[in-house]
């Protein structure tokens, strides 16, 4: 049966659960077990820090994780990235005091940069040919150069807020994460053909992220403008309507262009409106 290894609390839990739930893999979360068994789907999944997920995956303990990327790239066992899951985001960056004048990555020549990061750290510094001190600390990176640990971080951030909060400044964005399923490729056919469907759902539900479907009625004289306006999957679904020279027009937008569309749409005369959510998109 299929293992997958997800992060037993923490930031990446509870998404990875919901996307679980959303292509149809029931866990029962209340009587939460180091390694639970789905009721509705051939897998079972085992819980974990994070740290450990690239590990037992490339071990063979688990075929399967759900972990962030910058976990794969920094513990650099050879797992396969199958799918970029789309939450989890965040950035490892490298941050200096705010008071600093800095010109580039120079600056960091001589310096002593704090990291839980140290292998994606040394790669970029060997990478822009700069000698600087690595100091590794787990937990509250960002205190350091007030503690006077170090000169500069290199740490995660997503909102920036933190750095802020402690006097720093992110100077150079090096490595993009989000959260991603790896996998060993040490699968039986009947475990082979589970993870096509569960990848298959997957697809769908990313497919779907970000979209609304969106229906109106439209003077039938307008079809054209408004196929211009929505550029649909195929194309939009055009139904006729009872009254004489109206139809009612159907589409799937991308939800950042919803208000745009929606005026555009109403200049050439479509009414009654209706924007829905859209769960999956099975191409
Ligand atoms: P564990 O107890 O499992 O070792 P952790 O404390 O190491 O947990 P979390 O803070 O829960 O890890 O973060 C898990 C992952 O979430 C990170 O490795 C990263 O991929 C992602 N992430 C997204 N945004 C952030 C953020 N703002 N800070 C930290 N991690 C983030
Ligand atoms: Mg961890």
């Amino acid at each position: 049966m299929l293992r997958l290894a997800l992060q037993s609390k923490g930031r990446l839990n509870e998404e990875s659960l919901a996307l679980l739930s959303e292509i149809g893999i029931k866990i029962d979360d209340s009587k939460r077990k180091f390694l639970t068994k789905s009721s509705s789907f051939p897998i079972e999944v085992l819980y974990l820090r994070d740290d450990d997920i690239p590990q037992v995956v490339f071990a063979g303990t688990s075929q399967l994780g759900i972990v962030g990327l910058n976990e794969v790239e920094e513990k650099g066992f050879k797992v396969k990235v199958i799918s970029k899951l789309g939450f989890g985001g965040c950035r490892i960056s490298l941050a200096i005091p705010k008071g600093e004048e800095y010109d580039g990555p120079q600056w960091f020549n001589g310096k002593t940069i704090a990291t839980s990061y140290p292998n994606i750290l040394k790669k970029y510094l060997k990478k822009n040919n700069i000698s600087a001190r690595i100091e590794v600390i787990t937990g509250s990176v960002e205190i350091a150069p007030a503690a006077g640990i170090s000169d500069a971080i290199f740490d995660i951030v997503s909102s920036g807020g933190t750095l802020v909060s402690n006097g720093l400044k992110e100077v150079e964005r090096v490595f993009e994460s989000e959260a991603v399923l790896i996998g060993n490729g040490n699968f039986s056919p009947e475990e082979k053909e589970n993870l096509d469907e569960m990848l298959f759902r997957i697809e769908s539900v990313k497919a779907s992220r970000g979209k609304q479907y969106i229906l109106m009625n439209l003077p039938q004289k307008s079809i054209d403008k408004a196929l211009e306006i929505l550029p649909s999957m195929r194309s939009p679904t055009v139904l006729p309507l009872a009254a004489s020279g109206w139809c009612s027009l159907h589409s799937v937008v991308d939800k950042k262009d919803l208000w745009e569309k929606i005026k555009a749409l109403k200049a050439i005369g479509a009414e009654g409106i209706l924007v829905l959510g859209v769960d999956k998109i099975i191409a």
